[in-house]
């Protein structure tokens, strides 16, 4: 059984759950402890317990382990990548990008810990100064997805303790693999014991003692908006600081004018890599009338030649969907799309792997409206929709028209087209000729409306959340 991590020792409890590869359901991959609320109640004590000393360490003691974490990781890309599509479905490609993607967010955030600076501004006082410094929160409470085990956990890790933190770290119970993993390497970096602690487990119960504990002060969520919803009530009600990242029904807009190829290949990449399971897939294409009948021709034939396949077959294009849960949503909505009138061009059929899988070709609907389901929720998976308009304002209007504010995306050739979009998109992230997935490690990253709630994550901004700001007005 790989044990839980609780104040720098390994803990091991009286029940376990498997893991298993979505690519070949008969590979078990390990056994993971299962805590329950107690010993999440204790990895939240040693937490807190360690705060004082770890919030005083120098900014070179923390640089120095959080650098050593990336070296690690590194080191040891091959082998995590092929777990991480082992465990979630990723091609095995994907799988290694992601890996040396948190080993990289280890790196900046150690570089972050030497660059925190405050300001000094002066009084409306005479003789009087005004210092703005920022401090650790004290102990984080982070919970994450399935979907990107390595590089959501990392990005919420690394700034929470570049910032002089401490963390209970609970991952979704679909990937326990990467995130003992990761606990592994930062115990081996020589993080001190109750800094970091990891509890595998059940959303309602350790996820739930997390939030209701009273000793955390900050949340850091990614998820499904409904959870997200719950956290926030939570965080609410114990006026705690709260950060959500959310779903997405992220549109990429096709105009007359865009390089054909380049938006062919960016819808497919946007829509179906990682399986269509990113909160930044380009699930709906909006597409001019112009363009729309050589883009559908292309992007169809491309589609259809897509290899879907065990996420560790070099060939492969599209590993599995995630788990079994996943592939009935994705079903339920390729049924809802058809039942609504969507025209299905390409997939949406069961693939037959090598082994049991759940291999699912990627669906591409054309015909649909934007009221249709298949265009206001989130799916989460390889299937994609094509919405006609008449020209850039409607398209733009379409755009915009969704709860969600993750990303948006536009392929065109006009700067006229590409400036206003970029400024009149109601999103967190706009990419220009560029698919809506596919995000860099430094920048940063959030969403607007109900995609997103709080401050931003990445980057340097990523220090709003992970630390607060202390104003100090000095008489000399
Ligand atoms: P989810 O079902 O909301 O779960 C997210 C995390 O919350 C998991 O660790 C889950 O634990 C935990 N959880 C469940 N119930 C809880 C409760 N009552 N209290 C506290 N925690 C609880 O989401 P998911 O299916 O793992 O991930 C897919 C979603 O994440 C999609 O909506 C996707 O768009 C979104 N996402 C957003 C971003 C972004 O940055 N905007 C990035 C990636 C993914 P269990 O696993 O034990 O249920």
């Amino acid at each position: 059984m790989k044990p839980l991590l609780i104040d720098g020792a390994w803990v091991t409890t009286a029940h376990a759950e498997e893991n298993r590869n979505p690519s070949n359901t008969n590979d078990v991959i390990d056994l993971y402890a299962h805590a329950g609320r107690a010993e999440t109640q204790a990895a939240i004590e040693a937490a807190a317990r360690a705060v004082p000393a770890w919030a005083s360490t120098t900014p070179q003691f923390r640089f120095d382990i959080l650098n050593r974490v990336a070296d690690q990781v590194i080191g040891r890309k091959t082998e995590i990548g092929t777990l991480l599509s082992r465990e979630e479905g990723k091609t095995l490609r994907e799988g290694i990008a992601e890996t040396e993607r948190a080993a990289n967010i280890f790196r900046f955030f150690a570089g972050e810990c030497l660059r925190q600076a405050g300001e000094l501004l002066p009084s409306v006082r005479p003789g009087v100064s005004v210092e703005v410094t920022r401090e650790p929160l004290g102990v984080i409470g982070i919970i994450t997805p399935w979907n990107f085990p390595m590089a959501i956990p990392s990005w919420k890790i690394a700034p929470a303790l570049c910032y002089g933190n401490t963390v209970v770290f609970k991952p979704a119970e679909l990937v326990p693999g990467c995130a003992w993993v990761l606990a592994d390497i930062l115990q081996s970096a020589g993080v001190p014991k109750g800094v970091f602690n990891l509890v595998t487990g059940q959303g309602s119960v350790v996820g739930n003692t997390i939030l209701e504990a009273e000793n955390v002060e900050a949340v850091t969520f990614t998820g499904s908006q409904g959870v997200g919803s719950h956290v926030a009530q939570a965080c609410i009600r114990h006026m705690r600081k709260l950060q959500l990242e959310m779903g997405g029904k992220n549109p990429l807009v096709v105009l007359d004018d865009a390089d054909l190829d380049l938006a062919v290949d960016c819808a497919v990449d946007g829509a179906f890599y990682s399986t269509g399971q990113r909160c930044t897939a380009s699930s709906r294409l909006i597409v001019t009338e112009g363009i729309y009948g050589r883009f559908i021709e292309k992007l169809t034939e491309r589609c259809r030649a897509l290899k879907v396949g065990d996420a560790l077959d070099a060939e492969t294009d599209i590993g599995p969907v995630a788990s079994a849960a996943q592939l009935e949503t994705d079903l339920k909505y390729i049924e809802i799309a058809r039942a609504q009138g969507g025209n299905l061009r390409a997939g949406g059929d069961l693939v037959k792997g090598s082994n049991e899988g759940y291999f699912l070709r990627p669906a591409l609907f054309t015909d649909t409206t934007n009221d249709m389901r298949i265009n206001r929720e989130e799916v989460f998976g390889p299937v994609a929709s094509v919405i006609r308009v008449r020209d850039f304002e409607e398209a733009l209007a379409t755009a915009n028209d969704t709860e969600f504010g993750l990303c948006s995306g536009i392929m065109t050739t006009s700067l006229r087209y590409a400036s206003q979009f970029r400024k009149e998109s109601r999103a967190g992230v706009v990419m220009v000729n560029l698919p809506t997935a596919g995000v860099d490690y430094h920048v940063p990253f959030g969403g607007r409306k109900s995609s997103s709630y709080g401050p931003r994550e990445q980057g340097r901004y990523a220090a709003e959340f992970f630390s607060t700001v202390k104003t100090s007005y000095i008489r000399a």
